[in-house]
């Protein structure tokens, strides 16, 4: 058997993974609900010779044991999630539905599949967990590093719902046996991420004219991974993780949400230079969000000691290629745009 069910696999990390697990020749089962956040689109190119797509929730305890049962799997990665901080302030039930009682569902089922395996079977079968960093908190500008014993303090109704997926997790393992892995990683970036996290939301506005809108002074610091670079490290945790092992993924890129946009202001002005003016004139400072963190920052000892693993693109290469890709793909990004408009989300 090599099979891997994806959940979330038409989503901004989730469909990097399906796109890098069929290229290297598994077969790929990707359970995915479709909300606003997915991209069908970004699955377009691959070979659909070793590729099943379920459409499903997992939140719906029967498609999780359908599914499940359907793709036999190996390995079970779960990627699906509510993931957008602000979304979850205006109306957090989704979060709950999804992020707890969706990952409740899934090592429950899981744990049922895992019991009627061969030893042999069980012995190849592992469930990983993509969490955040964000369930650690946030950090003062001079504090140290989150490492995977930092205490867990979520500060929004986003990383409690990370947080409490944890906690399932790894009680399902430490009671029932499950095996499992849950990795915590930095805010990722790349091709094919919604328009409502910062650096996809900064080109399309930009290149509408629009506002750039910061939340406050724009001196929160994100740590930032380059999403290929997430992939590698999940693919390195899914096959050689050690059982129940917790690692954090980090990208060695700290950067304040300022000094972020004004990269991507000056890559844009050397990519698609305006007849007047720069992109940062659009640069526009708003009221801060409630619960906003400060800093964001993981340490990567355990997984580069432990899994010889380390990020491979700074921040300016990676901003480089996302921003040319984000051009290259401007209809898709616009329309996006579009689909927040249609629901009724404030943001440009
Ligand atoms: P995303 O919002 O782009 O995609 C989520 C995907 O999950 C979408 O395809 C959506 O349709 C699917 N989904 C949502 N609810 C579902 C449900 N009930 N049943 C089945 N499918 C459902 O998210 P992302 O940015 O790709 O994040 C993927 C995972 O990585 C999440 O668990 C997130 O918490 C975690 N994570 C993200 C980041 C980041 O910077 N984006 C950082 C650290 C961890």
């Amino acid at each position: 058997m090599n099979n891997i069910l994806i959940t979330g696999g038409a989503g901004f990390i989730g469909s990097e993974a399906v796109r890098t697990l069929i290229e290297k020749g598994y077969n790929v089962f990707n359970l995915d609900k479709l909300t606003y956040a997915s991209s069908e689109e970004s699955l377009n190119e691959i070979s659909k010779d070793n590729y099943t797509f379920f459409y499903g929730d997992i939140s719906n305890k029967n498609d999780v044991k359908k599914f499940i049962k359907e793709s036999n799997p190996n390995y079970i990665i779960n990627f699906a999630a509510e993931s957008h901080v602000d979304r979850s302030i205006d109306g957090p039930e989704t979060f709950i539905n999804t992020n707890i009682i969706g990952t409740y569902f899934l090592v429950n089922e899981a744990l049922s599949y895992y019991s009627s395996l061969s030893q042999k079977d069980k012995d190849n079968f592992k469930f990983v967990h993509v969490s955040t960093d964000e369930v650690y908190g946030s950090l003062k500008h001079n504090d140290d590093l989150f490492y995977e014993n930092s205490p867990y303090k979520p500060n929004n109704p986003y990383s409690a719902s990370k947080a409490s997926s944890d906690l399932l997790v790894r009680s399902w393992h430490k009671t029932y046996g499950l095996p499992i892995n849950i990795t915590h990683s930095s805010n990722n970036y790349g091709p094919w991420q919604y328009p409502e996290k910062l650096i996809p939301l900064t080109v399309k506005n930009a290149l509408k004219g629009a506002p750039i809108e910061i939340y406050g002074d724009g001196s929160n610091i994100r740590d930032w991974i380059f999403v290929k670079d997430h992939i590698e490290a999940i693919l390195r945790v899914v096959f050689k993780g050690k059982n129940g092992e917790t690692y954090n993924i980090g990208g060695n890129n700290e950067v304040s949400n300022f000094d972020m946009v004004k990269k991507i202001c000056n890559l844009l002005d050397k990519l698609e230079p305006l007849n007047n003016g720069n992109y940062s004139d659009l640069i526009d400072f708003v009221p801060d969000r409630p619960g906003h963190d400060i800093r964001y920052a993981i340490s990567n000892n355990k997984i580069s000691k432990d899994l010889s693993w380390e990020p491979k693109t700074g921040i300016n290469e990676g901003l480089k290629i996302t921003i040319k890709w984000m051009l290259d793909n401007r209809e898709w990004l616009f329309n996006k745009s579009k689909d927040l408009k249609r629901q009724g989300i404030k943001k440009n």
